[in-house]
Parts: C-alpha cells; sequence; structure tokens
C-alpha cells in the first residue's frame, strides 16, 4: 500500500466525468487501500479517485466509524437540509459554507462488486454528496453560499476532507 499525490483545484483531471468500474482488478483493489492509506495519511474523511489521478467512479470516506469503500455509487434519496462549512483535501488551506440536504441515500458496489444500499446523515450525508460529486468533476468551490476563505483556528468546519 502506498500515499498517493493528491490533485489539487487547478489540475484538469478534477474536473473530469469518471468511468464506472466493471470489474476488481487487483489495480482497483491496490488503489483501493491507496485511496484508504492516503485519506488517513492526511487526517482525511473523504477521498475520491479523482484526487488521486484515477478517473474511477471510487470513493472512500471515514467520519469516524470506520471506512467506506463506494463503487459507482448512485444518490437515491436526499431529505431535508443543513448548512455547513466544507474543506477538500484539493483546495488546500481554505473552506466555504454549503448548503446539502442532511439525509441521503446512496447504492453502491463494495470491494467485491456486491451491491449495497447505505443511509446517512449530518456529516456522512454531507461526505456522500460531496465525494460524489467529486466523480462527476464537481468541486464544492463552485457551491459555496459566501465564496472561499482561509482556514482559521477559530473555526471548526462542519465538514472537511482534511480535519487537521
Ligand atoms: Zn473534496
Amino acid at each position: 500500500m502506498a500515499i498517493r499525490q493528491v490533485r489539487e483545484i487547478g489540475d484538469e483531471i478534477l474536473t473530469k466525468q469518471c468511468k464506472k468500474v466493471k470489474k476488481i482488478s487487483l489495480r482497483t483493489k491496490i488503489l483501493i487501500g491507496d485511496m484508504l492509506d492516503t485519506m488517513y495519511d492526511k487526517n482525511g474523511v473523504g477521498l475520491a479517485a479523482p484526487q488521486v489521478g484515477v478517473l474511477k467512479q471510487i470513493v472512500v470516506i471515514d467520519v469516524g466509524e470506520g471506512p467506506i469503500v463506494l463503487i459507482n455509487p448512485e444518490i437515491l434519496e436526499t431529505s431535508g437540509e443543513q448548512t455547513g462549512e466544507e474543506g477538500c483535501l484539493s483546495v488546500p488551506g481554505k473552506w466555504g459554507l454549503v448548503k446539502r440536504p442532511n439525509h441521503v441515500k446512496v447504492r453502491a458496489f463494495n470491494e467485491n462488486m456486491e451491491l449495497f444500499e447505505m443511509e446517512g446523515e449530518g456529516l456522512l450525508a454531507r461526505a456522500f454528496c460531496h465525494e460524489i460529486d467529486h466523480l462527476s468533476g464537481q468541486l464544492y468551490v463552485n457551491k459555496t453560499e459566501d465564496g472561499l476563505h482561509d482556514v482559521t483556528y477559530e473555526e471548526e468546519p462542519e465538514y472537511t476532507e482534511d480535519a487537521e
């Protein structure tokens, strides 16, 4: 397993549509392991494959309840609303206020290509939205209500890939 370089805003790869995963090859397994390693190394709570330069529909998330791997994820239902600070490992040192649904139901494949559904509220719902957006080349910076601002130590973000 290895830690991969995280692509930053301005890198074209972050704006591209990712391809669906058709089968789990050894290469894909290594990628997923590396994505988890990279996320934990950066104290992140989520990472999408294009952030490490791979245009595949794979997301890893850990909001403190253990790792979640989502392959070819789809948002099935959303409800409610939450507005909070969001950050991204690809946009270092910045935050922005983003409105997201408070409850999100997703369907995805796991590492064994078994289909499953999962529901998330609050932070997990925000993570689902933020990370799945990456797979269609969308960054949260285009969804902020008041633009981006610099991270300061007095503030606590609602959701940030970089938990430091
Ligand atoms: Zn992000």
